[in-house]
């Protein structure tokens, strides 16, 4: 029986994951990302890790799968943009290591992942749908007339460098003023550590959410969402990421802000908002779904079969 590696490559941990073509998931595995990224020669790392991983399985791997939070270009073969580790910019990444394990490598966005498996919860895939997985930075996957649209170079969807007026910070991506500045579970935590010391960070929202600032920062998400919406017009917007999952985030109030600001009568009542239903695996778990169907579509023309569904979305704590 096929099986698929989903391998999520986050700024902390790097996660992988196997599952076979029944989506049967096994042998979960989370190392830190300066173990292979820190060495000088991150690709090597990464080879390395993947082919211990391999190693240790005696299943038949079909292809790989990487989830990256950077730019990759549109026809996602080689790294554009990665700003942790940028010894990988510029470098055809996937080939590299597909040349060096043997194997069939693909990447994407790590968010483009969460979304299909959030995607294919649902019962139905939409023509048109939207995910926003606020975490330290505001990710944006955009799945358009049946997948997922990378823009004329693979810079689509960086919703989080929309620039703001008034706005001097430095963004990490070299511009200023981006909304991802004053609008990101990075922004929250400077914000707790100046204003209320005393709040460990994941009591931001059960302790503070009345305060202005707050409020102001929830009307800032609120408008960077529903002008995405406006110009869409997605069936779906999945609203995902740590920020989102933290206790006490008002997400009834998120959605009646986006609501107000959304134009009727579309996008206003076509709109569906689902909370994702993402937890630590699915970045990996995602990127397995994502191999399967990559790797499928490469292989046979014949029609993709679907992952079990469920018809509502879970929120997991
Ligand atoms: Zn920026």
């Amino acid at each position: 029986m096929a099986h698929f590696l989903g391998v999520d490559i986050g700024g902390t941990n790097t996660r992988l994951m196997l599952m076979n073509d029944q989506q049967v998931f096994q042998n979960y595995q989370k190392v830190p990302t300066h173990s292979w990224a820190g060495l000088t020669d991150p690709l090597g790392g990464l080879e390395q890790l993947l082919a211990a991983y391999l190693q240790g399985t005696s299943a038949p791997v079909s292809g790989v799968m990487l989830g990256l939070p950077g730019i990759l270009s549109r026809d996602r073969h080689t790294v554009l943009s990665l700003p942790f580790i940028p010894a990988l910019d510029n470098q055809p990444v996937a080939q590299q290591l597909s040349v060096r394990l043997g194997l069939p490598v693909c990447m994407d966005k790590d968010v483009n992942h969460l979304m299909w498996w959030d995607l294919t919860r649902l019962d139905v895939l939409p023509d048109v749908a939207v995910g926003v997985y606020l975490g330290t930075g505001f990710g944006n996957s955009l799945w358009l007339n049946h997948d997922f649209y990378h823009g004329a170079h693979g810079g689509a969807g960086e919703i989080g460098h929309i620039p703001l007026k008034d706005n001097p910070l430095l963004c990490p991506c070299g511009k200023t003023g981006c909304v991802e500045t004053l609008t990101s579970g990075n922004w929250l935590s400077g914000w707790a550590k100046l204003h209320v010391p005393g709040t460990t960070i994941s009591d931001l929202f059960v302790k503070h959410a009345d305060h202005p600032d707050l409020q102001e920062f929830m009307e800032r998400l609120a408008r960077t969402i529903a002008s995405e919406m406006n110009i869409l017009d997605p069936q779906y917007l999945v609203l995902g990421g740590g920020v989102l999952a933290m206790a006490g985030f008002p997400l009834g109030q998120l959605e009646r802000l986006i609501r107000a600001h959304l134009r009727s009568p579309y996008p206003a009542s076509g709109l569906t908002i689902a909370i994702s239903g993402v937890s630590d695996e699915t970045g990996c778990r995602g990127a397995c779904l994502a191999a399967q169907r990559r790797f499928r579509q490469d292989s046979s023309s014949q029609s993709i079969s679907q992952p079990a569904r469920h018809l509502a979305f879970r929120r997991e704590a």
